[in-house]
């Protein structure tokens, strides 16, 4: 666990775009080097977002609190001094369809207007989601816990009037600079099989299942391809950019489409948040695809062990900027992660047997692939 070890513990978080992350992307390339392989840095530019303060809510009747909120990248800005204005709900905010849909409350000011929005996660404290998908909007917005949003939900549903003053305020910046490593494993053909996971993380987390995991299973799975004879030309790759928006494996995909390479890609596994939960969960298409892992994991008497759930591709990781291109995909990620994006998503919780095995399971399924693909 030495690579997670590095990542989790020594570095700690590595936002994109920050010097930590640079240094993290050093650190995997001099680890590639080590077991012989001469990786490549990938830079790219992205727009950015920062918050300008951390926002505040303040609930002003019935009952006075301050609650405590996380801010939304790529949102808009209230003015300086906020906003103020009854809660109602307005509907449900499709962060990642069927793993995070939030409800999300609208801030009416006196005039009647819209003015800023509350998305309410689950779990006991908002945690930072930077990351809207590929989304720029324009309202102010800002995440609450569900629990510390109780006592509010309380007195909307008993139909008291809930007034609520929020300063939010964030910039955009223009090019973040980030960084994809990417180790190239030749194969008897030029045909590619993409094994990635992102090793950047959001601030103030160490993000050791969120994915110091997954970037120790792509080492582990380069040493093994290491010595295997392998029909496939590999590219083992550690993202950047993910949590802002899977800005890294965009940017892979559409530099190999703009330089005609796109076509030898064949399929794309990814890694990320490993080492915890309750079950595997695997998102993989087309059906045919995900058929083929299905068939490989219970011949090979995965599906035994452990509850594996499969679902049809859904946006949540970099397998998605793949999916985009029609490129076979799968997610590989063990379900649910309590600590991710907190700060205690700390090394001395990935829990070393899950991550053994989805990293085995993983790896099962690859040398099924090198047999051949569709
Ligand atoms: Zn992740």
């Amino acid at each position: 666990m030495e690579i997670a070890k590095q990542l989790a513990q020594e570095i700690g978080p590595r936002v994109s775009g920050s010097p930590k992350e640079l240094e993290t992307a050093e650190f995997l390339s001099r680890e590639f080097q080590k077991i012989g392989i001469e990786p490549k840095i990938q830079k790219f530019k992205y727009l950015g977002w920062e918050q300008v303060d951390r926002p505040s809510l303040s609930v002003l009747c019935p009952t006075k609190m301050d609650i405590k909120v996380s801010p939304m990248a790529y949102t808009g800005s209230t003015p300086r001094g906020g906003v103020e204005g009854i809660l109602r709900f307005h509907g449900i905010f499709y962060l990642f369809p069927r793993l995070m849909e939030l409800p999300k409350y609208a801030i009416i000011d006196d005039r009647g207007e819209k003015v800023a929005f509350l998305l309410v996660q689950p779990g006991s404290r908002s945690r930072p989601i930077p990351n809207p998908w590929l989304q720029i909007l324009q309202d102010p917005m800002v995440l609450v816990g569900e629990e510390e949003f109780k006592p509010i939900l309380k007195a909307i549903e008993s139909r008291k009037d809930v007034r609520v003053h929020l300063e939010a305020m964030g910039k955009y910046v223009q090019s973040f600079t980030s960084y994809n490593v990417i180790a190239t494993l030749e194969g008897k053909r030029s045909e590619t099989i993409i094994i990635g996971g992102h090793h950047d993380s959001v601030e103030g987390s160490p993000g050791a299942n969120d994915n110091a995991s997954g970037v120790e299973g792509i080492f582990r799975m380069a040493r093994k391809l290491l010595h295997k004879k392998r029909n496939h030309t590999f590219k083992l790759i550690t993202w950047g950019g993910h949590e802002w928006g899977l800005f890294g494996s965009q940017y892979f995909v559409r530099d190999e489409k703009e330089r005609g390479s796109i076509e030898q890609v064949k399929a794309c596994l990814t890694l990320d948040v490993l080492g915890c939960g309750d079950f595997l969960w695997i998102w993989a298409g087309p059906p045919w695809f995900r058929g083929r892992i299905e068939a490989t994991l219970k011949n090979s008497g995965f599906s035994e062990k452990r509850e594996i759930r499969y679902e049809d591709t859904l946006i949540g990781s970099d397998d998605w900027s793949f999916s985009v291109e029609n490129i076979p995909h799968a997610l590989f990620m063990e379900w649910p992660a309590e600590n991710l994006h907190f700060p205690s998503d700390l090394f001395e919780n990935i829990d070393e047997n899950k991550l053994n095995y989805t990293v085995d399971a993983a790896y099962a399924v690859i040398e099924d692939f090198d047999k051949g693909l569709k």
